[in-house]
């Protein structure tokens, strides 16, 4: 399976990094050795003194597509939950300020911890989904799907272009403003809706 990730598409995230608004999706991979499950500890890596937490909502793709039109995407996907998209923030503005591709500072063992799926059909309307993250105890993200730049149906148009999704397939659909630092003991919980699906610790 991959993990298909989107960034940059809530405006005000954008802003607080200084990046310009993106004309279309932009696009990078997680392998499946990122995945963190079962609330599971996440562990600092040495390589990076400034590891950033990105809470966004996590798409599970339920059927096999190749060049799928917006209008049927919600057909591809049956489940939904809020994934962290760490991000060694560190080594991202390296390789970005030398031009270079900053995979790694994303694609780490570790790097895409994942909350208890839902079921998509229990959200009525998925262009307005509340979701939240708290550390311990404190709000520190909170996002609306409505604020996406590209929706969900945009998204898998566009990366069905490119990859055939496949029944597994993982899409982080990006994160809205209020990113930063985690620290060991840090307590991360999300909820998607009204339910808490993430609730982990940082060692
Ligand atoms: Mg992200």
């Amino acid at each position: 399976m991959k993990i298909i990730c989107v960034g940059l598409n809530y405006r005000r995230h954008i802003e607080e990094l200084k990046w310009k608004e993106p004309s279309e999706p932009v696009i990078f991979l997680k392998p499946d050795s990122a995945i963190l499950k079962n609330n599971k500890p996440f562990f600092i890596p040495d390589f990076s003194d400034n590891l950033h937490f990105e809470a966004e909502v996590v798409l599970r793709i339920s059927k096999l597509g190749k060049g799928i039109n917006r209008k049927f995407a919600y057909r591809y996907y049956d489940a939904m939950t809020i994934g962290i998209d760490f991000t060694a923030r560190d080594l991202q503005q390296k390789f970005a300020a030398a031009g270079l591709p900053w995979e790694l500072s994303k694609t780490f063992d570790g790097a895409a911890p994942l909350g208890k799926f839902i079921p998509a059909e229990k959200f009525t309307d998925h262009a307005n989904i509340d979701f939240r993250l708290e550390i311990n105890d404190e709000l520190r993200q909170n996002g609306n799907t409505s604020d996406m730049i590209f929706s969900f149906g945009a998204i898998i148009e566009f990366v069905s272009k490119y990859y055939t999704l496949k029944t597994g397939d993982l899409i982080f659909t990006g994160t809205p403003p209020g990113v930063g630092p985690v620290k060991k003991g840090d307590n991360l919980v999300a909820w998607l809706g009204d339910e808490k699906v993430l609730d982990f610790f940082v060692r």
